[in-house]
Parts: structure tokens; sequence; C-alpha cells
């Protein structure tokens, strides 16, 4: 069951490579590409424009669809909907479509469970579990696109995982969503998030990769940052500056510094000016995000204390933006659907690959 390659694995090359070998004219992968991207066909026998040879071909040698929604909670206040997919193992991932005006943000998962274990966070409670496949990655995208009030503007690599820790199918993954023959989706509104992995920053500079780079720095000197992040032992917040700073060198293009904004540990006026001298280090922007507290020892900020922290670094900062409260009524922080299910025990039967690709 698990030797069937999922077909959405595949560049629009190798695609094209398949074709040649089975002795199709080019075209085809050009309608094959968009009856997968564009038009979102999730059956073999939805490609009608394809011989019923070629349809019953393509299904004996790929899977399309390799998981289904196993849960799905939308927030009445902001329509943010958080939903939980069960993959052809049985593992399961969340996926997150935030609607925030004209912006549609597709918050996509890279890794089932994370290694890097930061305190506020209820997928490192987990540990890693193992990487996503690029097909398990793009196919989010396709299934979220199915369900989403309007198409996509934005997609983050903020789910689930830690993408520098995937890099390679992450990357792979970003790629066959922009292809121009695919989904076509703009470079520059891909987001990849990291902790701060820096050999993974400084890929991304080296490589030239044309996504958004986006940097979860949580707290702005070492200290702090130790507390709630314990890969800062490993890669400490000056390094992490210094490789900023290359990536812009690099690029040319400016670093979002997320800030999750923790009452009484990081929201005070000293933690403000410290932010604000890392930006004039490094050219970013600022993204504040209140905490999404999973117990009390990371509580919310009031109104009062993220609009005053705002306030303080919003004068000599670039670019400043507080994230609203998305889906704060569901809980929409990374992992917490994941664990709201495991404590209920809903235990699926597995889904089998082959079952799912007819
Ligand atoms: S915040 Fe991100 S990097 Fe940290 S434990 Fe959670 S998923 Fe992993």
């Amino acid at each position: 069951m698990e030797s069937m390659k999922n077909i959405l694995d595949l560049k629009i090359d190798e695609l094209q490579d398949y074709f040649a070998r089975l002795g199709e004219p080019a075209f085809r992968v050009k309608q094959v590409y968009q009856g997968l991207y564009q038009k979102g066909y999730e059956r073999f026998d939805e490609f009608t424009t394809l011989s019923r040879s070629l349809r019953q071909r393509l299904a004996e040698d790929f899977v399309l669809r390799s998981f289904k929604e196993l849960d799905r909670i939308t927030s009445p206040l902001d329509g943010t909907t958080k939903l939980l997919w069960q993959l052809s193992d049985g593992m399961k991932i969340e996926s997150v479509i935030i609607y925030e005006k004209k912006r549609v943000t597709f918050c996509i998962s890279s890794q089932i469970g994370c290694a890097l274990d930061c305190k506020f966070c209820a997928t490192g409670k987990m540990g890693w579990l193992r990487d996503l496949t690029v097909g398990e990655i793009v196919e989010q995208v396709l299934q979220m696109k199915k369900l989403a009030e309007r198409p996509p503007t934005n997609i983050v690599f903020m789910g689930m995982g830690e993408p520098m820790l995937n890099y390679d199918n992450v990357m792979r993954a970003a790629e066959i969503l922009a292809d121009e023959g695919g989904l076509n989706f703009s470079r520059k509104k891909i987001t990849i998030s990291t902790s701060g992995i820096i050999p993974g920053i400084k890929r991304m500079a080296d490589e030239g990769r044309p996504f958004r780079l986006a940097i979860s720095l949580n707290a702005a000197d070492q200290q702090k940052r130790l507390q709630t992040m314990p890969i800062a032992k490993k890669y400490p917040l000056e390094q992490l500056l210094k490789a900023a700073q290359y990536y812009y060198q690099k690029t040319r293009k400016r670093i979002t510094f997320e800030y999750v904004l923790i009452a009484g540990f990081n929201d005070s006026i000293e933690d403000a000016k410290k932010l604000v001298k890392i930006s004039r280090q490094v050219p970013c922007k600022i993204n504040v995000i209140p905490v999404n507290s999973i117990d009390d020892h990371f509580p919310a900020p009031s109104q009062e204390s993220l609009e005053r922290f705002e306030e303080a670094i919003q004068e000599s900062v670039y670019a400043v933006t507080v994230r609203n409260r998305k889906g704060w009524d569901i809980q929409a922080a990374c992992g917490m659907l994941y664990a709201a299910n495991e404590k209920q025990k809903i235990k699926p039967e597995k889904l089998s690959l082959t079952d799912q690709a007819h």
C-alpha cells in the first residue's frame, strides 16, 4: 500500500518524463497538471479529456488523495477554520484557514509533531513523529481550496513542525504550488516560518529561494528566548541575528519576525525596546501575536498590554502588525485540535491509500 506513489509528489517535468515513457504526447502533462491544481480533481476518472485506458493507468500508478478530513472546527466569530486530517498511515496533522479582510491564509504543516518543544506550543508536546512527504504538504492546500470560501491569497508554513528540518520536501512542495502550469501561486506569497534553524536560513539565502522568510523570535534577549525555546541553546540569538543579516544581504528581502506575546514574560516596555534594537540590526517587519494560551504558565496578554507594546515599537519599526486573535474561540494554535482530539480518544479506522484513490 505504501509503495504507491502520490502524483502530488511530482514536479511538472517529472510528470512529463512519465508521459514520455508511456509514449504520450507532451500536451498531456498540461492537461493533467491543470486538472490536479486548477480544477482540483480528486479522482482520475474526472480527467475526461484523457482516454479511459490512460485514466486507468494513472489510477494504477498513482494515488491522488492520500488523506481524509477527520475533524473541523469553524469559529463563529471570524470564520477561522481548523482542520484535522488523517493520513494514510493513521497519523494526524492540522491545517488552518484564516480569513482577514481580503486575505485568505492557508496555514499548513510540514511535520507530524515537532522535536523543538517550544514551551508555549501544543505540537511541541507531541515530540517529532515523522516528516510530511511532498505530496502530503501539497495536498493540504488542494483539500483546503475545496473547502475555503475563497481561494488562498497567502500560504504559510506555520502549522505543525519546523519547516527547516524538512527542508527538501518543504521547498519542493512550495515550488510545485508555485508552478505556472499548475496552481501558479505567487512565490512571494508563500512564507517559510522557522523557529531559528540557522543552517536552513543560510541555505535558503544561498539557494536564492524566492519565498518569504519568517523567524519566530518570541523574546528579544537570549535568556528569555531560552526559557521558552530550547532550540535557542543550539542557535543563540546573537548568531541567529547574524544569519538574518546574512539572509538580507544575500536576498535583499525583509524578514518577518514573529513575536508571540505572553503576559508578564515578554510584554514589558523593556522588551519592546530590545525588540526595536533588533529591528535596527536587521531590516524586518514585526508580527506580534498574542499567545494562544495552552496552560496557565503562558497567560495571554490583556488588550491594554498588547496595545502598549505595539505602541512602544510602532514608531521605530518599519512595519508592525498585530494579528487579531483569530480563531481564539476555537483554539487555533498549532497542535491544539490534535490534542483535543487525542483527549476524546477518537480512533478512526486506518485509511488505505488504495481505497482513497477511487
Ligand atoms: S512552535 Fe513550531 S517549532 Fe516550536 S514546537 Fe511548536 S511546531 Fe515546533
